[in-house]
């Protein structure tokens, strides 16, 4: 399928942007990076995204669930053998799902008794070795999501653990809730719980690999110390675990005098774009867009985009006289949104841009010539995170690595 099949709408993302972000970050970073490529790489396409990470030499990828594992497993078919990264599975096996996730060497991520269960009877029906299934196990340090709380919680499930012949615990980790606010009394406290969960796994006669935690907020904001500390504690090799640099961008680190102390340079590694599909001119007090919420003021040129909210495009870019939306780029130029963003159409102003023409590529998320629109921006107007932002465009969108 080329980028202008059906409807000209895709996604670009930039391999050469990926390699470098991830060297960024395992410069920043003391510790192997774990590159989460969860939700589709974060909007940038999974499959085509993860054999660039491990060729970068991530080794280790995380996902959420055993299909996305599966998907990414296949994708990385590509590479030799030597360079083919280990998959945690973030978000836990589901019932159904532990022989596929065997099959495919995917690594799960447990704090269910049930996990614990179905792992260790899938390995003993395939006649697997003792201790031959690696797990990792999570610690709910704060944040009551996933994970088994330190203190009678985690004790008892290490029993349960040991009791699962089959199983390895391999990893032990934790998920920091704030970690973009520096020295936030949540993290210490967090950190805290996580070096008594760290005791208790070693006075029950475990040795993990592996202590992993963080993310990009926690690289940029230098929890790597800790986090060597926590692992030392055990004698496993520390991971710092990121997603969100890798693909260009980081929150702004709050509580700091300098933000993004560590990940600066970072490249935004996602184009979105479309064609303009349509062009008019209409009179002044012409009304456009369902409930007619912009009208004309003079004499106007529009351009149809074929990009609506059922495409991640989300309705709070739209804009109405009084309230300007999203901009887009159209040769090299910014032009607004006018009217509301509906199901499967936007319209921009390109009244200052004459030669505006029928096809022109029409830059949604990304740069043109010397403009750029950030997905922060997109963020701002619609009151979410710029990770739900690059989440949010929609499966329909067709993804295409460029270099
Ligand atoms: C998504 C996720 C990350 C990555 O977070 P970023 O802020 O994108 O770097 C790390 N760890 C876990 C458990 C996650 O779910």
């Amino acid at each position: 399928m080329s980028p202008d099949s059906c409807r000209p709408l895709w996604v670009e993302t930039s391999a050469g942007a990926l390699r470098r972000n991830y060297a960024r970050l395992q410069h920043a970073s003391p510790h192997p990076v774990l590159a989460v490529v969860k939700a589709n790489a974060y909007g940038h396409g999974a499959a085509g995204c993860a054999p660039v990470l491990a060729a970068s030499g991530a080794g280790w990828l995380g996902v959420t669930d055993v299909c996305e594992g599966i998907q990414i497993r296949r994708s990385l078919g590509i590479l030799p053998q030597t360079v083919q990264p280990r998959i945690l599975v973030m978000c836990g096996v589901w019932p159904g799902d532990e022989a596929e996730c065997l099959q495919h060497q995917l690594t799960p991520v447990v704090w269910e008794t049930v996990h614990l269960d179905l792992l260790n009877a899938e390995a003993a029906r395939r006649g697997m070795p003792p201790q031959s299934l690696p797990v990792h196990l999570e610690i709910d340090t704060g944040m009551a999501r996933q994970g088994v709380a330190p203190g009678e919680p985690l004790a008892a499930f290490l029993q349960h653990l040991a009791a699962a012949t089959h199983l390895r615990l391999e990893g032990v980790l934790t998920h920091f809730a704030s970690a973009e606010s520096v020295d936030d009394p949540q993290t210490l406290q967090q950190s805290a719980s996580f070096l008594a969960a760290m005791r208790q796994v070693r006075d029950a006669g475990q040795h993990p690999t592996f202590v992993h935690a963080g993310n990009t907020s926690g690289v940029d904001a230098g929890l790597d110390p800790w986090l060597t500390s926590a692992a030392n504690f055990v004698g496993a090799t520390p991971i710092t675990r990121a997603g969100l640099a890798l693909y260009g961008h980081a929150l702004p680190l709050t509580g700091s005098a300098q933000p993004h102390l560590r990940l600066a340079h970072l490249e935004p590694a996602l184009t979105w774009k479309t064609r303009i599909s349509s062009l008019r001119t209409v009179p002044a007090g012409a009304t456009v867009g369902y409930n007619a919420t912009f009208v004309a003021p003079h004499t106007m040129r529009l351009a149809l985009l074929p990009v609506g909210y059922a495409d991640g495009f989300r309705r709070s870019l739209s804009a109405t006289n009084a309230h300007s939306g999203a901009d887009v780029l159209i040769r090299g130029q910014r032009a607004a949104l006018v009217g509301r963003v509906s199901m499967d159409l936007s319209v921009a102003d390109v009244t200052h841009v004459p030669a505006a023409s029928l096809g022109d590529e029409v830059v949604l998320l990304g740069q043109q010539g010397s403009e750029r629109i950030s997905p922060e921006h997109h963020a701002a107007l619609a009151h979410t995170s710029v990770y739900e932002v690059l989440c949010g465009i929609g499966a329909r969108v067709p993804r295409f690595m460029v270099d």
